[in-house]
């Protein structure tokens, strides 16, 4: 092997291969503890009722100028923005605490041309970061020359408005003190290396309290943002399902939500009600119906159940973007229990380790950036009327149990102590294709059958030599493992070996014992819904805003088609769009309730 220093520098950033946690290289973990049940899982929410909108006929229970609905990464933005213009602000959350999703992220925040990289002279030019946004969102359609490069108007002006408003929605946030930020120079995008990429790094914040590896990201930004709201008055009412809009006159002037009790509560709006109660993971219907691929589920918060859309659809909001969802491998095991503590596999952990399908053989490029490699789970066979890698196996030795352990970002070679119920373990290759056929055997039901081929162990054999043989070059010829800057920030942990080439691959070990686990792709949460216009207003079948009805996040069509651009590129741009709605719906007109309040 040649002689070279296994700590490579890529654009500034050192991302190191040993067993300590450093730099870049943990940036997105998440440690056991942070590895809690998502808001409010806990309890039961109320159920869900019809979503037919009720006319203004009876007085409210409460009366604000703005009501957002869903308190995690969208809503709680949005609530101290609206807050911040002077409006009484009501926030609704189904859960009985706030953060939904956004409590489990490590809340990196993708922010084009952010105040650091501006105060540093870093140039990130709206025209290069449309390009780079618009060439992989439609890969497909993408056209330097076309006035929109190939988008459509739609997606264009979306694209425009992340530009112009997640940096002043990032410095409004941190002057207020409720979401103060670190600048993570050094971080790269997920596509740093395509021409179309002129700001490779620069571009990610993270909240300021975050810990160095920016593994509890979300847990702070939560609580600051939460304080904050608290601080400045926003009523906040959590276990609160919203459940029908209330409408007068084709607008929007409130919502009704049902409580646990099973009490209705009818929120008046004088000027808006703004919709962020994240996407449809957790509705099995709808993910049949709607999604790509056929994923068993995911980690966004379990109260996402696509409300929005069934609420929206009377007042005829129209969808887009239904069939992608930002995406990442998971633990089938988990997946399948419904466990509402699943974190993806963000960072697919150890060096001497190999994902194989039912064959034994390698498919894919393991460090691949998570939404990208879950897409490989999908990919249909029609010769054989089948998905053959719904379920991967990663496959792994003492050296990695050893080296490459961690409690973080949902790896599934973990330390002692922790659940390591979903470890497959064998003293041999002959003994661990056994036991996997075993634990598959458990599965079927849900996996149309899955098994292990006859000549696996041997051909897993055999992927292990020719792995092996990458190894020892560090040079993945199959699937070019270790070949981009993004791939070594995901790498984990590994044991330093000053010799190698590539710190993401170690030879696997001719001696047992060995490891594996059932991995399958699932959503972080989906990304369709109503379409709304760059301020966040709804828009019905006939393009124009319906008068009073909002929606941010993952709830509404994200313009990202299937591109996941950057770490980040989900709160970055839900934060910007938080901002425009909240000045959008400060600017409507007040609709004062046609009855008086409810006083008992
Ligand atoms: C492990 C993990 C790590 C991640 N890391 C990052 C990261 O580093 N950077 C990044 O950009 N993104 C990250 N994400 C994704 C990010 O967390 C989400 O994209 C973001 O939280 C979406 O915000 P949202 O407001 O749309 O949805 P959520 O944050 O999920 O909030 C929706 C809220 O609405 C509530 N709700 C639902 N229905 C109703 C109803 N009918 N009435 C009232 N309330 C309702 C829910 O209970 C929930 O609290 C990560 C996700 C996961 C799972």
């Amino acid at each position: 092997m040649p002689k070279r220093d296994n700590r490579r520098v890529v654009t500034g950033v050192t991302l190191g291969v040993s067993d300590h946690t450093r730099d870049c290289e943990v940036l997105m973990s998440i440690p056991q503890q942070a590895q809690r049940p998502a808001s409010g899982t806990a309890g039961p929410s109320p159920a869900r009722q019809s979503a037919s909108p009720v006319p203004d006929d009876r007085a409210p229970d409460a009366v604000a100028d703005v009501v957002v609905v869903g308190g995690g990464g969208g809503g709680l933005p949005t609530a101290l923005f609206s807050r911040w213009l002077g409006n009484e602000v009501v926030l609704l959350e189904k859960a009985d605490e706030l953060g939904g999703t956004a409590r489990k992220a490590a809340f990196w925040y993708w922010v084009p041309n952010n105040e650091p990289m501006r105060a540093a002279g870093i140039v990130d030019d709206e025209a290069d970061f449309l390009r780079y946004v618009a060439r992989l969102a439609r890969p497909t359609a993408y056209d330097p020359d076309s006035p929109t490069l190939g988008l459509t108007r739609w997606e264009y002006d979306m694209c425009r408005a992340i530009y112009e408003s997640a940096s002043p929605a990032a410095e409004l946030l941190a002057e207020k003190g409720a979401l103060e930020y670190r600048h993570c120079p050094d971080v790269p995008d997920y596509w740093s290396e395509i021409p179309e990429d002129k700001t490779p790094t620069g571009r990610v914040l993270v909240p300021a309290g975050a810990r160095e590896s920016m593994s509890d990201g979300g847990l702070v930004g939560v609580a600051s943002m939460g304080a904050a709201a608290r601080r400045d008055g926003v009523d906040i009412r959590t276990g609160h399902r919203a459940q029908r809009l209330v409408v007068r006159d084709g607008a929007v002037v409130g919502v009704e939500a049902t409580t646990a009790d099973g009490r209705t509560h009818r929120i008046a709006a004088r000027k808006a009600v703004v919709f962020a109660t994240g996407g449809f993971t957790h509705d099995v219907d709808l993910r049949r119906n709607f999604l790509h691929a056929p994923v068993y589920g995911g980690c966004a918060a379990t109260t996402n159940e696509g409300d929005f859309l069934a609420i929206a659809g009377p007042v005829g909001a129209q969808l887009r973007n239904m069939n992608y969802a930002w995406m990442c491998p998971i633990p089938l095991e988990r997946a399948v229990a419904r466990d509402p503590g699943l974190i993806g596999m963000f960072s697919v952990a150890g060096d001497s380790m190999v994902f194989v399908d039912k064959t034994g053989h390698r498919v894919v490029n393991e460090k691949l950036q998570y939404n990208e490699l879950a897409q490989r789970f999908f990919t249909y066979d029609g010769e054989k009327g089948e998905y053959p890698h719904l379920v991967l196996i990663q496959i792994w030795d003492q050296r990695s149990q050893d080296h490459s352990a961690s409690d973080e970002y949902g790896r599934l070679i973990v330390p002692p102590g922790t659940d390591d119920s979903h470890v497959i373990r064998g003293e041999t290759l002959d003994e661990l294709a056994e036991a996997i056929a075993a634990r598959l055997d458990r599965y079927k039901g849900v996996t149309g059958g899955l098994t292990l081929a006859p000549d696996f162990a041997d051909n897993l054999r055999r992927t292990i030599d020719r792995f092996n043989a990458f190894a020892e070059r560090g040079v993945d010829e199959d699937f070019h493992r270790g070949e981009k800057p993004i791939q070594f920030v995901f790498n984990g942990p590994v044991r330093e070996e000053p010799d190698r080439a590539n710190p993401t691959m170690w030879p696997i070990s001719g001696q047992g014992p060995y490891y594996a686990a059932l991995v399958t792709g699932g959503t972080l949460d989906t990304k369709g819904g109503p379409r709304t216009n760059p301020d966040g207003q709804v828009l019905d079948d006939t393009g124009a805003p319906v008068p009073g009805l909002y929606g941010v996040g993952n709830c509404v069509a994200s313009a990202s088609g299937q591109a996941y651009w950057a770490g980040g590129a989900t709160l970055g741009p839900i934060i910007a769009f938080a901002h425009r709605a909240a000045q959008a719906a400060d600017r409507e007109p007040v609709r004062e309730p046609s009855t008086q309040l409810t006083t008992a």
